[in-house]
């Protein structure tokens, strides 16, 4: 193998960079010439791709965002994008792929290796950390942290007023952000996707919660069953009926996609990325490098699609018995 190609897809992460930097500079490290395609699977079928050299990712370790861009492509989901992404390669020489995303990105990734046989091995770069095979994915320290300070925050007025706050956090179909940042930020109660929330017992709780306590803050995924913070602060509100309670929504948003990335998470992309490229070295292909139990290991991109990612047994708990 003497050319591979690094590319970032579907929704960026705080990580990113440190991760294609990673790639980039193991690849070059092992004698390999390097490129990036722009603005990932839209990128490859456009023919957006430049020869990337070390000094190419500089100071990017510590930046948000990626500077290949990033992209959602529907062209990509056709076999005739997939033929001309295969065709702009193929003019270019590139053996090998480094695909960092989330689970559409390997969903992707394993149907274009099993059309055209290019080796590709992924990195897990989403906020949501709802890959299995790894973990944790690239970016979600960092959400988590930026979730926290604004829970942090938001106490600190909520208290001042006696408010009950419903606060909103990313995440899409999985609770980890929500459970991880209503852990850290003492929350008096998670809503999750993963688990059924019963809602009568939260405003039983909620009416019972001993009288010192001056603030009350609930943490919910952005894809619970019961449906977003506004509609289940309204439902929340129906229920206890009593006029002197506050009631506030907080939606996070994209503040939890930004930012530098934390310590955490630049030592995981670097790691992931390293892998990556040794393992297409290696012969590895249509898996996804990711760290289990602090150790690098090769998951296959079926397994990190197919298989759901439980969230962590006793933290649902933890959160029960703090709360009180
Ligand atoms: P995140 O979890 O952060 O949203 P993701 O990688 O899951 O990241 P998606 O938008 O789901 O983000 O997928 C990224 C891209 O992967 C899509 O825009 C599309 O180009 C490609 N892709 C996804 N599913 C398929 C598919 N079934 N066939 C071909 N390409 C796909």
């Amino acid at each position: 193998m003497k050319k591979i190609a690094v590319f970032t897809s579907g929704g960026d992460s705080p990580g990113m960079n440190a991760c294609i930097r990673a790639a980039v500079r193991t690849g070059i490290y092992r004698g390999l010439e390097v490129y990036g395609i722009y603005r990932g699977y839209e990128g490859m079928i456009e023919g957006d791709i430049k020869r990337l050299q070390s000094h190419s990712v500089s100071n990017i370790v510590q930046r948000g965002g990626t500077i290949l861009k990033s992209a959602r492509s529907m062209e990509f989901k056709t076999p005739e994008g997939r033929k001309q992404a295969f065709e702009n390669l193929k003019k270019l020489g590139i053996e090998g792929l480094v695909a960092i995303g989330g689970d559409g990105t390997f969903t992707g990734a394993k149907i274009f290796y099993e059309e055209f046989g290019i080796p590709t091995v992924g990195c897990p770069g989403t906020i949501d950390n709802d890959i299995y095979g790894t973990d944790y994915t690239i970016g979600f320290d960092t959400a988590v942290n930026t979730a926290l300070e604004a829970i942090d925050k938001i106490r600190d007025t909520a208290a001042a007023h006696d408010r009950i706050f419903f606060v909103e956090v990313m995440g899409r179909d999985a609770g980890f952000i929500a459970v991880e940042s209503g852990i850290g930020g003492g929350a008096e109660f998670v809503m999750v996707p993963e688990t059924k929330t019963d809602l009568d017992q939260v405003v039983k709780s909620l009416k019972n919660l001993r009288k010192s306590k001056s603030s009350s803050i609930i943490v919910v995924a952005e894809g619970d069953d019961l449906g977003s913070a506004d509609e289940i602060m309204l439902q929340v509100k129906a229920k206890i009926k009593d006029p002197s309670k506050e009631f506030k929504v907080t939606t996070l948003g994209h503040i939890q996609r930004g930012g530098n990335p934390t310590a955490r998470d630049r030592v995981l992309a670097s790691r992931c990325g390293m892998a990556a490229v040794e393992g297409l070295l290696e012969g590895k292909t249509n898996c996804m490098a990711g760290v289990m139990n602090m150790q690098v290991v090769y998951t296959p991109f079926a397994d990190c699609i197919g298989k759901p990612k439980p969230l962590i047994a006793d933290h649902l708990k933890l959160i029960d018995i703090l709360s009180i």
